[in-house]
């Protein structure tokens, strides 16, 4: 066993465990950050060229919390010297009198956020791109906008080692074993030594963690990439996010960035999925039905699909987070099930696991993130 002794062992370079290692190492902290891939890989949920930031939330404490999300990215492109940011304001489509855009407008109210509802024609004289009908309505939200995501994480694996982390790729943790005075992380070279363990591996959390059978159920999403009409249509200062429910289904989409096309989501709806067996290839079918809304909604990037992907979502029961302790060694901590809108996070959760490893505990309120609130399942 190597006599080295860390003050922290990171497992899992995604989004988490990137901006984990970056705050731990920039407070002076001895890290190790552990992946059993290589950096920046397609594998898990953090790869990609967007995601949505947003303080577009039904529940007002992400609102809350995304406050200094959006400080810790300012932050991040300030020190890195690179743009990850673009604020670009979202539509939300519903229809007319929708609970959930009505229950977002109150807790951004409650929040003291700005947010307007627009009427089809205000729709119309600022984004023609859309088409919509007269009983569906639009909240517009100003700051909402998109990571660069895959240089997010790379960005804070490069400041991580710029602080002196120590980051080590294919390199896959088979066990945990706390019970010895020290917690110990197994390798398939060896056991190394940390005081605090962070676990940051989001689709694979549950079988390294089996024993604590947490709740988490990992699908398969996907996204896609279709031509426009005209790209210049679709650039980031001409075209907004949206998110829109009016299928009963929750579509979302970005402007051109990163690559050649419109890229259009839909969230959940995903294939129950092993991370390990899951089919990467995208599937015919769901690039048409994509493509069959875009037609009714934007008609101009309903074009030919250029490009698509596979993605993992790790969800909880209430798609609510999960950030704690475990709960028979407070040594190791945990963050997973960030049920497909985490992203935007990475950037505040790298500063609370930091905290909760220096400190034993956060000044952020985690409080809706713990463990205990799945009480019989584990
Ligand atoms: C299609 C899609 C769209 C999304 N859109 C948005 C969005 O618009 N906005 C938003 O905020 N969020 C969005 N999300 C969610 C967001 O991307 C995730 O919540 C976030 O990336 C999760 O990061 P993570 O670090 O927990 O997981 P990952 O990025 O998967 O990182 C976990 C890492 O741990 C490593 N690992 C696992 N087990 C081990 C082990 N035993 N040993 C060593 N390494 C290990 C893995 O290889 C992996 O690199 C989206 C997700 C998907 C899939």
């Amino acid at each position: 066993m190597s006599k080295e002794m860390y003050d922290a062992i990171v497992i899992g370079a995604g989004g988490m465990g990137s901006a984990t290692a970056y705050h731990l190492a920039k407070s002076g902290a001895k890290t190790l950050l552990l992946e059993q891939f290589h950096r920046g890989h397609t594998f898990g949920s953090s790869h990609g060229d967007t995601r949505i930031i947003r303080l577009v939330y039904e529940k007002q404490f992400y609102t809350e919390l995304m406050k200094s999300a959006y400080a810790e990215w300012r932050a991040l492109e300030s020190v890195s010297g690179k743009a990850l940011m673009f604020v670009t304001g979202s539509v939300l489509i519903t229809p007319d009198g929708h609970e959930y855009s009505t229950s977002i407008r109150a807790s951004l109210e409650a929040a003291g956020i700005e947010s307007e509802w627009w009427s089809p024609k205000q729709l119309a004289s600022r984004f023609p791109q859309f088409r919509i009908d007269k009983n569906q309505s639009v909240l517009w939200q100003k700051d909402t906008g998109f990571l660069h995501a895959s240089e997010c994480v790379l960005t804070h694996l490069q400041l991580a080692e710029g602080h002196g982390a120590e980051v080590r790729e294919q390199t896959a943790v088979t066990g945990i074993d706390w019970e010895r005075d020290v917690p110990e992380v197994i390798t398939e070279g060896g056991r190394l030594r940390a005081k605090k363990i962070v676990v940051t591996a989001g689709a694979w959390a549950k079988q390294l963690l089996s024993k604590l059978n947490l709740p988490l159920t990992v699908t398969r999403q996907q996204i896609v990439y279709y031509r426009p009409t005209d790209a210049s249509l679709f650039q980031p200062d001409r075209f907004p996010i949206f998110i829109d429910v009016t299928w009963d289904e929750f579509f979302y989409g970005f402007p051109v960035f990163g690559r050649e096309g419109v890229k259009v989501a839909r969230h959940g709806k995903g294939q129950v999925v092993s991370p390990n067996t899951c089919n990467r290839t995208p599937d015919a079918e769901y690039i048409d039905h994509l493509r069959a809304f875009l037609k009714e909604r934007i008609p101009d990037a309903a074009g030919e699909a250029l490009y698509a992907q596979v993605c993992l979502y790790t969800e909880t029961p209430d798609e609510d987070f999960i950030i704690d302790a475990h709960p028979d060694c407070p040594d190791v901590l945990i963050a997973t099930g960030f049920s497909g809108h985490g992203f935007k996070f990475c950037s505040l959760v790298g500063r609370i696991l930091s905290e909760m490893v220096r400190e034993g505990q956060t000044r952020f309120d985690i409080n809706p993130f713990r463990l205990d609130r799945f009480g019989e399942h584990l």
